[in-house]
């Protein structure tokens, strides 16, 4: 009997997981509190809230082995399914990249630098950080955030007073704004025997917190070796199996963690197309305890997001080599509802394949 795998969280993280998953035998049951979470489309959908433990129980009996595709699934729940089914990344690391802060603390309690920050409660506890970091930072809830939501940037002292007052109802992490030559990430992953293999470097570009677009492989800096050992280090710490994707912002001459998600990640999509095994293939190969598929490329890859709407005439380019991936998600203000893959053997020919894409799409990156 081919593994009936569940999933906690039915997005296009999900789906992906599932589309990767089907060729290999395995089957998939999705757990999501919104009834029109894109994964029910390509396979069984349980919809109740995390916390309704007999959907839990009925979720557990359908299923082999436990995995998710959102990492602010409640700990409390992971763990209780823990007792009775295989989940992979473990309840306590999810505890960790649920927050901000213990994030930041696990990473400099194994030698892994962070942006500078300060974990605060109180508006008086903000200016005070804000003036030490000379008024260039970032507040960010501890908990709940992704995408750049529940995140204020404070670029003079004045900015601190358009945070609404709920904002400090929440516990908070004051960041101090790193000036990053750019952003990077790391897709790591390590299967139940320790097998641990990384993807080439990725390259990403944020438009107001939100990925826009990712290269692959990045252009090459002396610095890129420091981003995989640290990503490398922190998988090999927290025991990590399955696939997990570090955030790095690269300076002149650092790099240091933004965050780390516990999860596929849509920094590493273009691997379906891009990658010889892809990180969703991959994710679930180290997950039932199978060796991992070659994470090597042919040539460069590129990836563009698809945010709040897609351009009108997508199904009809074709002849470039190019891969769409519509996600099946009705289309809102900042969601991301598709994404694109091109490929290519050279830079230059990456890029011309990219100018052609966006010239005919008539879309600005
Ligand atoms: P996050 O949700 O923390 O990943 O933040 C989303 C994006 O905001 C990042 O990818 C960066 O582009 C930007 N950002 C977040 N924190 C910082 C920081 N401390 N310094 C500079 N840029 C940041």
């Amino acid at each position: 009997m081919m593994p009936t795998i569940g999933i906690l969280g039915g997005g296009q993280l999900a789906r992906m997981m599932a589309l990767a998953g089907y060729p290999l035998g395995f089957n998939f049951v999705f757990f999501d509190p919104d009834e029109s979470a894109c994964a029910g489309q390509v396979g069984t959908l349980i919809t109740a809230d995390y916390d309704n433990e007999l959907a839990v129980e009925e979720f557990c009996q359908k299923v082999d082995v436990v995995t998710l595709d959102f990492e602010n699934v409640p700990v409390e729940t992971v763990r209780r399914i823990a007792n009775k089914k295989p989940v992979f990344p473990s309840a306590d690391i999810l505890e960790i990249a649920q927050d901000r802060l213990l994030e930041k603390e696990f990473c400099l309690s194994i030698g892994v630098p962070t942006a500078p920050y300060t974990a605060i409660n109180s508006l008086s506890e903000l200016k005070f950080a804000a003036k030490k970091y000379n008024y260039s930072a970032v507040v960010k809830t501890r908990r709940m955030g992704y995408d750049g939501k529940g995140q204020y940037l404070i670029k003079h002292e004045e900015d601190i007073n358009q945070i609404p007052d709920s904002v400090f109802q929440h516990d908070l992490i004051v960041e101090q704004l790193v000036e990053f030559n750019r952003e990077v990430s790391v897709i790591v992953v390590r299967n139940i025997a320790g097998e641990l293999k990384t993807w080439p470097l990725c390259e990403n570009k944020h438009k107001e917190g939100i990925l826009t677009t990712t290269m692959a492989p990045a252009k090459a800096e002396p610095l890129d070796t420091l981003a995989f050992e640290y990503a490398e280090k922190m998988a090999k710490q927290l025991n990590y199996i399955g696939v997990m994707v570090v955030e790095f912002f690269q300076t002149k001459s650092q790099v240091m963690v933004n965050e780390f998600a516990p999860r596929v990640h849509n920094s590493g999509h273009w691997t379906i197309e891009g990658a010889h095994t892809s990180q969703f293939e991959n994710h679930l190969r180290a997950g039932l305890g199978l060796t991992l598929g070659d994470t090597g490329m042919q040539g460069m890859a590129a990836m563009l997001n698809w945010i709040s709407a897609f351009p009108d005439n997508i199904h009809t380019i074709s002849d470039i080599g190019v891969h769409w991936h519509v996600y099946g998600k009705e289309p809102r203000p900042n969601r991301k509802i598709g994404h694109t893959t091109l490929t290519a053997p050279d830079p230059q020919q990456l890029h011309d394949k990219i100018l052609q894409l966006v010239n005919r799409l008539g879309v600005r990156l």
